[in-house]
């Protein structure tokens, strides 16, 4: 069998459901180590955390990546057992065999090869891994960067195995995310009879109101590659008392994605004006679940590209849509990103399963990019 899928059976047989690594650090941490990278354990919290790096000095290339998951749900809507590994002749199955044991599994793999040829690369070869990505996100990768920045190690850049492609492994490459900022509004009403309270003074009927003008907020971004502003509603309450009776409030719960030419804060301002317009008492409160990124072209991007279009013979697709991932803390800190992954199909799906063949694919295409991006000055 061969190695990659030999490691990303072993990793997906753990069920580390966030922020539970259940091993799996240890496990990729034994693989690099026995090709001479060194090990740093770097916990936060309940989060298991790992560092490991070969060579020395700059650049510094990071291989990033998650190993918890998201639960499994009920495994009876499973065809097969979500923790096994299961192998049948095409399909790797189980939680995280896309997002993103598969993927880190590759990482692993190449990044061994790759050393195991030429351990006189250029400037530093680097793991970081967390168990805290699908969850919080707060003692994960953005605490690990903080440490490494007070120890003075550089990161230049950084390559993230979230899965980025559509149809086959290297058909698209990641290079941004939206942010995303969650609101809770409140409306308060006095509760009644509905034959005497007046329609306006309904709760209900004032956070509808709302919620509407929302849903035409425009920002007026202009031309950007990123998908226009997105608002969701994802949840609406009454205090419901009776089929004849007004409710003395309404709660909602709504979502934003906007690009990085909008700010969260003017987003919450534009927001807080529309709701200012509306009469009566009410509450708005707010989480900025993650700010939105857009690497710049750099040699990162120019080196997965030429790889891929040797290994996959095409330009592959530069993506910025989907949901937040842990690029956005290297993005901040000035790295260059470049997300690279597996077929995002079945991520976070019962009978998640990724092919053999796009595991195999990914591998050579870390190992390409690392080569190419470490060598040795002539
Ligand atoms: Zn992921």
């Amino acid at each position: 069998m061969d190695p990659v899928i030999l490691l990303a059976r072993q990793l997906i047989k753990r069920p580390s459901v966030t922020p539970d690594d259940h091993g799996c650090q240890a496990l990729i941490a034994d693989r690099l180590g026995a090709s001479g990278f060194e090990i740093s354990h770097l916990p936060f919290g309940p989060v298991a955390n790992l560092w490991a790096t070969h060579g020395s000095g700059e650049p510094v290339l990071v291989f990033a990546g998650h190993s918890d998951v998201v639960p499994a749900g009920p495994v009876s809507r499973w065809s097969v057992p979500p923790f096994a590994g299961m192998l049948g002749e095409d399909w790797l199955y189980g939680r995280g065999a896309i997002d993103m044991k598969g993927a880190l599994a590759a990482m692993v793999e190449a990044a061994v090869a790759s050393v195991d040829v030429s351990p006189e690369h250029a400037g530093t070869l680097a793991f970081l891994v967390t168990s805290d990505e699908e969850g919080p996100a707060v003692d994960g990768t953005l605490k690990v960067l903080g440490y490494l920045r007070g120890q003075g190690v550089p990161v230049t850049a950084a390559l993230v195995g979230e899965p980025s492609s559509r149809d086959r492994a290297g058909d698209a490459i990641r290079i941004g995310r939206r942010g995303s900022l969650s609101g809770e509004v409140r409306f308060e009403g006095a509760s009644g009879h509905v034959a005497y309270v007046a329609p306006e003074s309904n709760p209900v009927h004032r956070l509808l109101g709302f919620l509407t003008q929302c849903r035409k907020l425009d920002p007026g971004a202009g031309q950007t590659i990123f998908p226009p502003l997105s608002f969701h509603v994802t949840s609406i309450e009454a205090e419901a008392a009776g089929r004849n009776v007004v409710p003395a409030g309404a709660r909602a719960l709504f979502n934003l994605r906007y690009p990085p030419t909008s700010t969260c804060h003017e987003l919450e301002d534009g927001i807080q004006c529309l709701l200012n317009a509306i009469p009566g008492p009410h509450e708005l409160h707010w989480r900025r679940s993650a700010e939105p990124y857009l690497s710049p072209p750099g040699r990162l991007r120019e080196c997965a590209r030429a790889v891929i279009r040797e290994r996959i013979g095409r330009e592959p697709e530069l993506r910025v849509d989907g949901g937040t991932s842990d690029g956005r803390f290297f993005a901040a800190m000035g790295c260059e990103v470049v997300e690279l992954g597996l077929p995002s199909e079945r991520l976070h799906a019962f009978d998640e399963r990724v092919s053999v063949a796009d595991l195999l694919t990914l591998r050579d295409l870390y190992r390409d990019i690392t080569e190419r991006y470490l060598a040795p000055a002539a």
